[in-house]
């Protein structure tokens, strides 16, 4: 689970740096062009503008960098810090730019947003919105505070043109980022999905698919509990196959299998809407019904065995195995040992009372 995790930071990490340098490098590029296109010659201040936004930001990405690393060094375990580190950097990095392009630090604060809202929701619509707010209000600002006043369109024009590049890159970045944390939340989803299956396995019982004896025995105290809490009624069902090792001896273990395996998918089919099938030990299986009488259970008892006395069984080239089944019911105010003792007093009569039948005990 954690190696999933560090491996799954690292590749968004990797993410993070590429959009990161690659927008960067974007806005420098078409910073260079407008200003050769709309000027006509490069400035001579444009390359100690441009060392100074590298400076600015190395500075803060390197403040970032020990940071992290200092946390990461005192809290090793906690990957996730590495991941908000690299963050922070992006947006820093990002901000400087929104910062020395419009002079306005609350547009810094919008591709922070963004960011933040992907990092944490994973959240396209956020990304998309706060990119264009980042847009709109550069415009105002542009629009306002420098060109409109001094009728400078065609400067105007050129950082439109950034503040959209400014807002493009967003989206672009932070969606690349979203469709990573859905896929690092996909893969956390399905690990969690695996355990719960091998929980659920755990508590299974691999050749017949019923739950085994240690949930029984569990299952036994909660009903136990629970009858006692809310006056539930608890009906428990003892099955054992008769004259089972006969089958082994004559026609060997695997057919025997064969045997324990359609008894017991005829067992779960009938009690699907009724209660729990557990394996109590080699050919011995146990029901606990819940919310239904004594009478009903008694019904699909004998349904189950009525139908696996009917199986036509291929090895044997014939039908007429049997199972025979104890019953025993809940009374109020029951202890947990008694109960116990009454589920061997079940399987006790299903095994000693009779040969194909069903027997109810009356204690
Ligand atoms: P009883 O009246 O006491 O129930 O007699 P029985 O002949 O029906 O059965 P018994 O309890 O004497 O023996 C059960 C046999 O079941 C012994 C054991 O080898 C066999 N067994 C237990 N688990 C399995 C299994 O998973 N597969 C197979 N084929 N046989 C099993
Ligand atoms: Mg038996
Ligand atoms: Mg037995």
């Amino acid at each position: 689970m954690n190696s999933t995790r560090v491996e799954l930071d690292r590749k968004w990490q990797h993410i993070l740096w590429k959009c990161m340098l690659i927008t960067y490098l974007c806005v420098l590029v078409i910073e260079m062009g407008s200003r050769i296109f709309w000027k006509g010659t490069v400035e001579k201040g444009l390359f100690g503008c441009i060392v100074g936004d590298i400076i600015a930001i190395a500075v803060v990405s390197v403040l970032i960098l020990v940071i992290t690393g200092y946390r990461l060094k005192k809290k090793p375990d906690e990957v996730s810090r590495n991941t908000w580190g690299m963050c922070i950097m992006y947006v820093a990095m990002f901000g400087c730019v929104a910062l020395v392009h419009y002079g306005m630090p609350f547009i810094a604060l919008l591709p922070f947003v963004a960011v933040i809202g992907t990092t944490v929701f994973a959240d396209n619509t956020l990304t998309g919105v706060s990119s264009l707010l980042a847009l709109v209000f550069s415009c105002i600002s542009q629009l306002l505070l420098y060109n409109l006043a001094e009728w400078k369109i065609k400067r105007f024009g050129a950082n439109i043109m950034l503040s959209l590049v400014v807002a493009v890159g967003v989206y672009v970045m932070t969606s690349m980022c979203n469709r990573h944390t859905n896929e690092l939340i996909q893969a956390i989803n399905d690990i969690h999905v695996k355990q719960l299956n091998l929980l659920s396995e755990l508590k299974k019982e691999p050749l017949t698919g019923l739950y085994n004896r240690k949930t029984f025995d569990e299952s036994l105290q909660a009903q136990v509990r629970n009858c006692n809490d809310v006056g539930a009624v608890a009906v428990l069902a003892m099955f054992d196959i008769d004259h089972f090792k006969n089958v082994n001896d004559t026609y060997g273990h695997s057919n025997g299998d064969t045997v324990i395996k359609v008894l017991c998918s005829i067992i779960k089919k009938k009690i699907s809407d009724y209660g729990l099938g557990f394996r109590y030990g080699g050919e011995e299986f146990a029901v606990l019904f819940t919310g239904i009488d004594e009478e009903k259970v008694l019904s699909i008892v004998e349904d189950i065995r009525t139908e696996f006395r009917c199986y036509y069984f291929q090895f044997m080239r014939k039908d007429g195995l049997t199972v025979s089944c104890g019953i025993a019911r809940y009374r109020n105010n029951e202890k947990g040992e008694d109960w116990f003792n009454r589920t061997d007093e079940a399987l006790y009569k299903a095994k000693e009372t009779g040969r194909n039948k069903t027997v109810i005990s009356d204690r």
